[in-house]
């Protein structure tokens, strides 16, 4: 069969808008252009479709600048009845054969991808009838004889089966999280509790990976509910105990589907009655609402939806020409296509598990590692551990940080402690990093000793980068025996990794390291091998994306060139990933380098972009992109050489990359990698050689690496990882940057 002839493409957003779909649309029209397609927005989803006219627009490079940060949709979306029938769907047909488009991206939820997937088949009949009408000549029909379609999901409640997230998911978190964080402050100032209702009709997603974000203290989600015949007296046993714990508030996240055994809905409105009721407490509802739908795309869902429109145009200008019509999502931390209608199938396949009370099954659907969350989350939202049960042998184990603050390290901490004081452990506490170590600061944790930490910036155990000297290894070993430390968990960045290397190398010497050993990736930088991502660089991204946000905004009246040096040492992750969120023209990266001829080159392009119209250019560089061309040396140079056309303003973000409160999305990682470094740490103690190892994301899934291999898998002069898995991402940030030379554009 011959290969589908493209002609030209159209994208549009269809159902409920979600943040990221700008980006998408951003991704779709320039990677179309990039192809030398001729490419149309269709404004107002489906009903613009059928409508025709003003509502079907040429793309060109600009049309898609400066709508990364926007949330919604910027080309509109809609409901429209009209497609659900043979006549608006002949209409559409009509309106895209005489544009010539016979191409065609849909960004949306499960009902927008599947009145595609009908229009693409119907569309030979469709064609036949307009010529039938005498509205189109049949060559014009034989010209656009097939409809290649690609699909992606937008849709914040993360309900689509066939991709990891869905767009917007992230963001509705990042609302959530930060209502929650919010909503907590003023009631612990007034003891109060606080029921919060998030979306998910049919997903318990939001409301799951919010409970654990936030620490809250009971959640109730559609495909689990409460196991327990008498929910209600259970929920109010929890937020008793946890009162005379010492908490100073309850929070109880209520998903929109939430359901008790038997299918009754559990309203937010029957929580508070229990809870006022239960506990004597004054008790309020919140319901967060289009809130969630609302504001700026998180760096998440503008790189990951780059990634997905660029996908998408590539998916249906070289995927097999007989292949049916793909969903292009994210799985396993990279883009994958999986058949459309089977994803949608299997959507509805879990809503209807959900509906005949399936919930075994419906749980299955969803993956592993929702299920593991879920545990998780049942476990560190108890008021107090279980007790050891008699005779059970605790085990003494001791949990740190290392390396530079990440956030996300108290969120590890605290899920450590209370997972482990909860299987009858107990955790020792090391404070001040490898310093504390040797200074044998150590002390017990309780469960309450990590109470608020799930949500808080920084190092509450402190951090610091200091490595051991020889000398310093028997002073640790000695405190290690002291405090009969029976496994040791380090949370951290390379430091960290070094440190607990030595130990494992000094085994033979000092008896008291041969204990089980496990780091847990935490470093903005993500320089640490064995994971693909590590705790605390997605605040970073976004830390670096709202300054960059901002720099845009004002730069934006004048003609200006910004260049913005970010963290990252030698590893230029968050330079490219910054790059990509932010839209900037150019990358400095280490692994690159910059030459002399480099920044020429670039000179030229700048300048021929501002002699075109072009306002604002952004260039991302990593603090160690180059020792000779450092940011003010390029700053000079781009200042001279590009005088009577723009002028060159930097900013050093600095320290304001490791601040704030963790993104969802660190907090979600760092209790997921804890629960398991403690589970490592139990099985592997008391064994005669126990293992030293690190654990990491490694796509998508929950890996472990042998400790003893790190010298193999690190550039240690550099720093990071031999393999950099994202560096493959690099095309695509210049797919996006530069339109053939860098020219009118705006980021
Ligand atoms: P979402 O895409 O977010 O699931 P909807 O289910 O409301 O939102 O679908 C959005 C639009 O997609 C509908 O208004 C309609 O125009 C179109 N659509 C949905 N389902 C179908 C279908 N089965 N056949 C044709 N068009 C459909």
């Amino acid at each position: 069969m011959a290969t589908h002839q493209v002609k030209n493409l159209a994208v549009l957003t269809s159902g409920g808008d979600a943040p990221g779909m700008n980006s998408a649309v951003r991704a779709v029209v320039r990677t179309a252009l990039h192809r030398g397609l001729e490419v149309y927005a269709i404004y107002e989803g489906y009903q613009g479709m059928v409508d025709g006219g003003d509502n079907i627009r040429k793309m060109v490079w600009d049309s898609v600048g400066g709508i990364l940060h926007r949330g919604g949709t910027v080309i509109g979306s809609a409901r429209c009845a009209e497609f659900r029938t043979r006549e608006g769907r002949r209409k559409a047909a009509y309106n895209l054969v005489t544009h010539g488009i016979n191409a065609l991206v849909v960004i949306g939820g499960d009902g927008s991808l599947t009145g595609a997937n009908l229009f693409r088949q119907e569309w030979p009949e469709l064609l036949a009838e307009l010529v039938e009408q005498d509205k189109i000549t049949p060559e014009m029909a034989q010209d656009h004889a097939q409809l290649a379609i690609a699909g992606l999901v937008g849709s914040i409640d993360n309900d689509m089966f066939g991709t990891d997230m869905t767009i917007g998911a992230d963001t509705a978190l990042h609302r959530i999280t930060e209502a929650i964080d919010a909503i907590s402050s003023t009631a612990s100032s007034h003891q109060r509790a606080f029921v919060v209702e998030v979306m998910g009709r049919h997903c318990g997603y939001l409301a799951l990976m919010s409970a654990i974000a936030t620490g809250a203290d009971w959640f109730l989600i559609p495909e689990s509910p409460p196991d327990v015949e008498d929910w209600e007296a259970s929920m109010v046993d929890v937020l008793r105990a946890g009162r005379q714990a010492g908490n100073r508030d309850s929070i109880v996240i209520v998903a929109e589907g939430a359901q008790d055994r038997h299918g009754t809905p559990i309203t937010t409105d029957r929580v508070k009655t229990v809870i006022e009721e239960g506990l004597g407490e004054e008790t309020r509802i919140t319901i967060l609402g289009h809130v969630q739908r609302g504001g700026a795309p998180s760096a998440f869902d503008r790189w990951h939806t780059t990634l997905l429109g660029h996908a998408a145009v590539d998916e249906i200008l070289s995927g097999p020409p007989d292949r049916e019509p793909q969903l292009i999502g994210i799985r396993e931390n990279r883009v994958a296509s999986s058949p459309l209608m089977d994803c949608v199938a299997k959507t509805h396949a879990i809503a209807d598990l959900i509906a005949a009370q399936d919930y075994e099954q419906a749980m299955e659907m969803r993956g592993g590692s929702f299920k593991e969350s879920l545990r998780t989350a049942r476990t560190l939202m108890r008021a107090l551990p279980h007790r050891p049960e008699p005779g059970q042998k605790r085990l003494r184990l001791a949990v740190m940080n290392c390396g530079a603050p990440a956030q996300g390290m108290n969120t590890a901490v605290r899920a450590a402690v209370r997972l482990g004081t909860d299987k009858g452990h107990i955790i020792l506490g090391v404070s001040n990093g490898i310093e504390g170590l040797i200074r044998g600061e150590i002390q017990e944790m309780d469960w309450m000793s990590v109470a608020g930490w799930a949500t808080r910036g920084g190092s509450e155990l402190g951090t610091n980068r200091t490595e051991p000297t020889k000398a310093d290894l028997y002073a640790m070993a000695r405190h290690l025996e002291e405090y009969e430390v029976q496994g040791l968990l380090m949370i951290g960045g390379w430091a960290g990794y070094q440190s607990t290397y030595q130990m494992l190398l000094e085994r033979r010497n000092y008896p008291a390291f041969s204990i089980p050993m496990i780091c847990l990736p935490a470093a903005i930088d993500n320089n640490l091998p064995g994971s693909e991502l590590s705790v605390g660089s997605d605040t970073a991204l976004n830390n670096i994306m709202e300054a960059v946000d901002k720099i845009k905004q004002y730069a934006v009246a004048s003609h200006r060139c910004h260049v913005v040096e970010v963290m990252g040492r030698d590893c230029g992750y968050l330079a490219l990933m910054s790059g990509l969120a932010t839209g900037a023209e150019r990358v400095y990266m280490h692994e690159e380098g910059i030459t002399l001829a480099d920044l020429q080159n670039d000179v030229e392009l700048l300048k021929e972009g501002f002699r075109q119209g072009k306002r604002l250019a952004l260039i991302i560089r990593n603090e160690n992109a180059n020792e000779a061309y450092t940011t003010d040396v390029i700053c000079s140079i781009f200042g001279e050489e590009g005088r009577d056309l723009f002028d060159v303003r930097w900013a050093v973000l600095g320290h304001i990359q490791q601040g704030g409160d963790p993104t969802p999305f660190d907090r979600i990682q760092a209790t997921r990698l804890a629960a398991r470094c403690v589970d490592f740490l139990i099985e592997e103690a008391g064994k005669p050689e126990p293992a030293a190892v690190f654990i990491g994301l490694q796509a998508g899934k929950v890996q472990f690496g042998n400790l003893e291999d790190l010298p193999r898998l690190v550039d240690a002069k550099a720093q990071r990882p031999k393999r950099q898995y994202w560096l493959e991402l690099q095309p695509v940030a210049k797919t996006m940057a530069l339109p053939g030379p860098m020219s009118r554009s705006n980021p």
